[in-house]
């Protein structure tokens, strides 16, 4: 049986560490964007690092990278890129990665950043889970940094196209303020108003909205709906454009989130 380890940080960031046997206290560490925070819940929970993998070189994602694999002795895996000297071996899309039992594969998902790639891992017992970095949040998508709105678009569409019930461990809780602008696309979502309900009584506990589900996301998330009648009627009513490929509306919503 694994386990997935959620480590509030930063401002609004969430690192994961995935211990794939809870027998063993082996585990590996997903976009350490801070050394102290980890360090003390390694130690706090007496796990033992065997890698670190990063999906894109914002600092928020790779700051404790360098000081955990110096302190642990450990492989730092990563897109190839110069942004990101601290990466020791190079995984592209298609690679496989052994995590001991479980097995990650590497997906390209540029976008948010050209040469980001996320994490894809089925487990023995339970739902497959998407290490996604900055490319999908819930409700919500990763800014354009130096990709384009066509490339974020496709890399979407890989992710909705995975098996419904994936979860997808991403590293903002940005859950609320996406919900508003999804709300604002598509204001008579049933599906929508139930989220918002759920999602809001758990941040007023502050309890975590992620990891969250695939299914959820194609039934409320607008990045994953902007082939829909009722989300591109909404883009369409705020541009004077004539917007025409599944792409130009995506692009136009993500410009319209930009400025929410
Ligand atoms: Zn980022």
């Amino acid at each position: 049986m694994f386990q997935v380890h959620q480590i509030p940080a930063l401002k609004d960031n969430y690192f994961w560490l995935i211990q794939p046997d809870i027998r063993s206290s082996d585990c590996f560490i997903v976009d350490p964007g801070a050394f102290e925070s980890i360090d003390d819940y390694l130690r706090a929970h007496n796990l033992k690092p065997k890698a670190i993998l990063l999906t894109h070189h914002h600092h928020d994602h790779v700051d404790g990278a360098q000081e955990l694999g110096s302190k642990y002795r450990l492989p730092i895996y990563g897109p190839m890129s110069d942004r990101m000297p601290q990466v020791t071996h190079y995984l592209k899309g298609g690679d496989s990665l052994a995590l001991n039992s479980l097995t990650a594969n590497v997906l390209a998902l540029p976008g948010h950043t050209l040469d980001h790639i996320a994490y894809f891992i089925e487990t023995p017992e339970g739902s497959p889970m998407l290490f996604s970095g900055d490319t999908i949040f819930a409700c919500g998508c990763g800014r354009l940094f130096d990709g384009t709105a066509a490339l974020l678009h496709s890399s979407l569409q890989k992710i909705a196209a995975l098996p419904e019930n994936t979860l997808i461990y991403a590293a903002h809780e940005y859950t609320l303020s996406n919900i508003k602008f999804a709300f604002h696309i598509e204001p008579d979502n049933e599906d929508l108003k139930i989220r918002n309900i759920r999602e809001t009584l758990k941040r007023e506990q502050q309890i975590p909205t992620l990891p969250t589900q695939l299914a959820l996301e194609k039934k409320t998330n607008p990045f994953l709906r902007s082939h829909l009648t009722s989300v591109r009627a909404t883009i369409q009513r705020e541009t004077q454009d004539q917007l025409v490929s599944d792409v130009d509306f995506f692009a136009r919503l993500r410009l319209m989130k930009d400025s929410f």
